[in-house]
């Protein structure tokens, strides 16, 4: 029997079996040397050890005097002022003591340090309030680095202290897996500029710049393609040029059941579509396809929609291709402040807002999240993950939550 109802030929995959999907095709991106002490954000693509020890020779840890524990509370002569970056001193006899500074050597033969605080010193003699220990406040050769101690581990992100640390080494550039090009093409013969005359019923192009800054803020260089109007050629050329120039290609709009929704079948001629349907409110229609090798999202049209879907499916991607370790967010458990109703038909991503109340993690809506609302991202920090079902989870039941941001209060 022929039916008039237009319906997708992709089968319907659940969440899971999308990112499976997905993760079957990315390797992270060759590593490139980068100079090590702007390298933050860049992931480190080899394992970074120590070569050295740190400190290389015993130092002060405080202000006071190097002596000898052995010698009890006995009055010791002082002979000599040690400061940092001063020459190695000779050793230090029985019953002696030399006056020393925070990072200056420790002379041998002393094996404690008193702090200025706990000890007087008159006419160039020593007195001390307490036995001392040996090793007091002394900071020992490799204490803080040892030679062939783990600096960096592969896979981790390069942050301030660690690019203190490549300094501490001596290590002025670092390997580091190099960072995804990632092209954005906006779709629809009614979408224009933000900055362009809008003819009544015409959208601004909310979703590239949306993506363009997302694409930015997971660690990738964003290439904008601009605007493809519902035209088989322009798309298609469009598309070829995100091959050539970038890793990823993401679209917004056209991969609805539309007569004007050419994504699919474009990306179908050029290469693989791996999914074209998911059981996910909102993104129900994101495609994901490779061609040439390369990866391509065909992100929904709806505002919300292509951003929850970017952070769903293509932030982990990308971050994937970047080597990190763990490119997916954090799954917490959160409380809910509110009723919250589920969709009876598919797992949901509701937007909401996580904050700490009384010792818990709690999560409050942020309005009504039909997918045309792009409000219902504003300030979201956590994506609700909402089984779907008929009976509203009330204040007080737990869901886990993505966390996309970070806790504020
Ligand atoms: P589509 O998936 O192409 O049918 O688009 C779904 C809805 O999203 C339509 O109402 C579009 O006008 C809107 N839309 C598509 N592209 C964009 C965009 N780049 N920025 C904002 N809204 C868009
Ligand atoms: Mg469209």
């Amino acid at each position: 029997m022929s039916s008039n109802r237009r319906e997708s030929s992709y089968p319907m995959v659940t969440f899971e079996e999308a990112y499976r999907m997905i993760n079957a095709q990315l390797t992270p991106l060759p590593a490139e040397q980068v100079p090590a002490f702007t390298a933050e954000g860049r992931i480190v693509a080899e394992d970074i050890n120590a070569t050295e020890a740190m400190p290389d020779i015993p130092k002060a840890m405080v202000d006071g005097y190097a002596l000898r524990a052995g010698d009890g509370t006995a009055a010791r002569r002082v002979l000599s002022e040690l400061t940092a970056g001063g020459s190695t001193p000779g050793p230090l006899t029985e019953g002696t003591a030399a006056r020393i500074m925070t990072g200056a050597p420790v002379p041998a033969g002393a094996d404690a340090l008193v702090m200025f605080e706990h000890a007087r010193e008159q006419e160039g003699m020593l007195q001390i309030e307490r036995v001392p220990q040996v090793g007091d406040n002394i900071r020992n050769i490799g204490q803080d680095a040892a030679i062939g101690e783990l600096i960096l581990a592969q896979g981790s992100v390069l942050s301030a202290a660690e690019v203190g640390l490549l300094a501490m080494i001596g290590r002025t550039s670092v390997p580091v897996y190099r960072r995804p090009k990632v092209a954005v093409i906006s779709t629809g013969d009614e979408v224009v500029e933000p900055d362009a005359p809008r003819p009544i019923g015409a959208v601004r192009d909310s979703n590239r710049y949306a993506l363009l800054a997302a694409v930015r803020e997971a660690g990738c260089a964003a290439i904008s393609l601009g605007i493809a109007p519902d035209a088989w050629d322009t798309q298609r050329e469009l598309l070829l040029r995100g091959f050539a120039e970038a890793d990823v290609v993401l679209t917004s709009g056209g991969v609805s059941l539309g007569t004007r929704d050419l994504v699919k079948p474009l990306l179908a001629e050029l290469g693989t579509v791996h999914f074209g349907r998911v059981l996910l409110k909102p993104g129900k229609p994101t495609t994901f396809a490779t061609v040439q090798g390369k990866c391509a999202f065909g992100l929904p049209g709806n505002p919300a929609s292509s951003l929850v879907m970017f952070e769903v499916f293509v932030r982990p991607a990308l971050r994937r291709l970047q080597g990190d370790l763990h490119p997916e967010r954090p799954t917490v458990q959160v409380v809910l402040g509110e009723t919250i109703r589920p969709a009876q038909d598919r797992p949901e991503c509701q937007r909401v807002l996580i904050a700490w109340r009384n010792g818990r993690l709690v999560a409050q809506t942020t309005g009504v999240q039909t997918s045309t609302r792009l409000l219902s991202m504003r300030s979201a920090n956590g994506l609700l993950l909402v089984p779907p079902g008929t009976t509203p989870y009330q204040p007080g039941d737990t869901l886990p939550a993505l966390l996309t941001g970070a806790i504020r209060e």
